[in-house]
C-alpha cells in the first residue's frame, strides 16, 4: 500500500517544523512517500510505522532505513 500521486491531506497530523495541524499533505513520488506542509513549504519522506512510540525513542537510525523499504504501512485507509 501507498499514497498515491495525488496530494491529499492527512487529518489530525501536526506539522514537525511549524507545529501547524491539518497542513500536511501526502503523496507519493517514485514510490516514495512524501509529506509536504502547506503552511511552511516543509518536506519530508515519511517514515511510517505501526509503534508511535517507536518514532519518539528511535529517530535518524538505520531502523528507519528499513522501515522505508518494507513499508510496514499502518495508516487510515484514504478512501475511508
Ligand atoms: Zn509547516
Amino acid at each position: 500500500m501507498a499514497f498515491t500521486t495525488k496530494k491529499q491531506f492527512i487529518a489530525g497530523v501536526t506539522c514537525p517544523k511549524c507545529a501547524q495541524m491539518d497542513k500536511i499533505l501526502a503523496f507519493s513520488e517514485n514510490g516514495i512517500n512524501y509529506r509536504e506542509c502547506v503552511s511552511c513549504g516543509f518536506k519530508d519522506e515519511m517514515r511510517l510505522s505501526s509503534a508511535p512510540r517507536e518514532l519518539e525513542t528511535r529517530v535518524n537510525t538505520s531502523a528507519d532505513e528499513v522501515a522505508s523499504q518494507t513499508q510496514p504501512v499502518k495508516l487510515m485507509d484514504p478512501k475511508g
